[in-house]
């Protein structure tokens, strides 16, 4: 069996190796181990073999794994990648150092008071439903302007964008039409990419790439 280590190296070859054919800098890509499901031993593994950015998708899971660990680690950015419910703003606000999945004015509206009781400002993120999904989360590509002005009206800084392609299609154009709405809207970072489909990712500008599979193996429950 390969380990966390092997594999978490493996992977962070094939995002230099995609980013030389890219003719970006490596240091442009950042890595993020997506944990979900996996236990904190695993956690902690890949934070021995010197990952420190992780992404989970539940609030309450990590709070379970990331509490302890982040006190323990100082380093660790945590990401949440997953769907925020209203009722769990106070804690993701008071627990992850990026939210990804800012998705819709009532969310936004509760992370910009949150932030203000709590004292804590959270990287922000629109996520993108770059394929207009109807079941899917996500801003439509053709509304991102205006959410980003609410965005800002509520007083929240707004650093990114993500998204989830669709599933079974060619990402690329997914992800090449995500890269333009983050130049355009001048947005730094931009989050897409999994285990299938980093490398594309990467081409097409991918400034984080989520990884869960390839580094931790195949998730038990969700
Ligand atoms: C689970 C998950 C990932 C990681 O997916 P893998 O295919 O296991 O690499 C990335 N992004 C989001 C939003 C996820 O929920």
């Amino acid at each position: 069996m390969t380990s966390i280590s092997q594999k978490l190296a493996l992977v962070r070859q094939k995002i230099e190796a995609a980013c030389q054919k890219a003719g970006r800098a490596p240091s442009t890509v950042q890595l993020i181990a997506v944990s979900k499901t996996h236990a904190a031993q695993a956690i902690e593994e890949a934070i021995r073999a010197g990952q420190s950015v992780f992404g989970e998708n539940r609030v309450q899971e990590a709070e379970g794994k990331f509490i302890d660990i982040k006190q323990r680690y100082s380093e660790i950015e945590l990401h949440l990648i997953g769907p925020l419910q209203t009722n769990k703003v106070e804690q993701a606000v008071a627990l992850f150092d990026v939210i990804q999945t800012v998705d819709r004015l009532k969310l936004a509206q509760s992370i910009a008071k949150a932030c203000a009781k709590l004292h804590k400002t959270p990287r922000l993120y629109i996520e993108v439903n770059s394929g207009n999904e109807p079941q899917k989360a996500g801003v439509a590509p053709d509304q991102l302007e205006l959410f980003l002005a609410q965005c800002h009206a509520l007083g929240l800084k707004i650093d990114g964008l993500m998204c989830i392609p669709p599933i079974d299609v060619d990402p690329t154009p997914h992800f090449a039409r995500m890269q333009r709405l983050a130049q355009k809207l001048n947005l730094p970072h931009l989050s897409m990419g999994m285990s299938a489909d980093f490398e594309a990712a990467i081409a097409q500008g991918a400034t984080e790439v989520r990884v869960g599979t390839a580094i931790f193996g195949h998730r038990l429950f969700h």
